[in-house]
């Protein structure tokens, strides 16, 4: 089926990515988010990262300007029935996922494609809530959006062929590349990505080396552009506790159980980046390891 007009619910980080990448890409977008300001705020964002692309002549000051005006928004969410593909990326809570498909079923064309771009919750629980488990899938890009290649495509055990192959081709014509996941928890990025983060704090907690000489391991003896400590700040420790608590609970596995040291700095509000200190500390000019 042919795709031309895609809705995304939710313009935060992720939300305001897909934006940017499809509306480059050639397709009409609908935008729509609880907040004007977080609708306002993924615009600008949008026109200073492809101002970034034209500076560095990826793409023409012609090819910003026509991205700009395929972006619409609204803050009705109905209004995204119209589409003929919807990217769920709303906050990452069950129920407000839920909230959001209850409203917006009713109004959808019957060929429209539902997805959700979440990083953990089930698809095959989320589809089967809805009135098209066959036509419902998760498509979850990584972090940032318009850098990273990869959107892993995630099949509930109801979706059909015909979902996915339209998926796969949305993915190819944004230049990136899928990999097919089953829905099981953390599919198969965050699968491998956080239990090895998980397994570089224990290593932390077991005084098996310090912040420093933990991510400089990794960096210069496996290659890693990031240390995992850098890493896990850079992606929210509240973030990687969750995915392990995810993992711990959907696999029933005691090596995921996550590792004290995790919930320790979560519990202390020492989240990363985005609240200044975590395994690093951000307030000064450069950052310094904690432990
Ligand atoms: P975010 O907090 O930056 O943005 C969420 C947005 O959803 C906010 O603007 C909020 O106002 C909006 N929202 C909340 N309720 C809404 C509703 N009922 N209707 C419309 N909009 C609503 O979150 P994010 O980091 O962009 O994550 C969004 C989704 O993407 C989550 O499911 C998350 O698991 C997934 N994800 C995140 C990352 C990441 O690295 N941040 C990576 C891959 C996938």
């Amino acid at each position: 089926m042919e795709i031309q007009k895609i809705g995304i619910i939710g313009a935060g980080q992720m939300g305001n990515g897909i934006a940017h990448v499809m509306a480059l890409a050639g397709y009409d977008v609908l935008l729509t988010d609880i907040s004007q300001d977080a609708l306002d705020a993924a615009l600008s964002l949008v026109a200073r990262n492809l101002d970034r692309q034209v500076s560095r002549d990826l793409i023409s000051a012609e090819d910003k300007d026509a991205t700009m005006a395929r972006i619409g928004t609204t803050l009705t969410l109905t209004d995204l029935g119209q589409t003929d593909l919807i990217i769920e990326a709303a906050t990452e809570r069950e129920t407000v996922k839920q909230a959001i498909f209850d409203e917006l079923l009713p109004h959808l064309q019957p060929h429209t494609i539902l997805t959700s771009n979440t990083s953990s919750i089930s698809i095959t629980r989320l589809a089967s809530r809805t009135d098209r488990p066959e036509k419902f899938m998760g498509f979850h890009f990584m972090n940032p959006v318009p850098l990273m290649k990869l959107v892993e495509l995630i099949r509930g055990i109801a979706t059909d062929e015909p979902t996915y192959k339209a998926c796969l081709g949305v993915v190819e014509r944004l230049g990136k590349t899928a990999a097919s996941a089953e829905d099981f928890p953390a599919f198969i990025v965050n699968r491998i990505l956080v239990p090895m983060i998980n397994e570089a704090v224990y290593t932390l907690y077991e005084g098996v080396g310090n912040v420093k000489s933990i991510d400089e391991s990794m960096k210069l003896g496996a290659n890693h552009p990031m240390g995992p400590l850098e890493l896990a700040d850079f992606i929210g420790l509240d973030t990687c506790l969750a995915i392990m608590n995810v993992l711990h609970d959907g696999l029933a596995d005691t090596k995921y159980r996550p590792c004290p040291l995790l919930v320790k700095y979560v519990e202390a509000g020492w989240l990363g980046r985005k609240s200044g200190r975590g395994f690093y500390d951000y307030r000064g000019e450069v950052p310094v390891p904690t432990r």
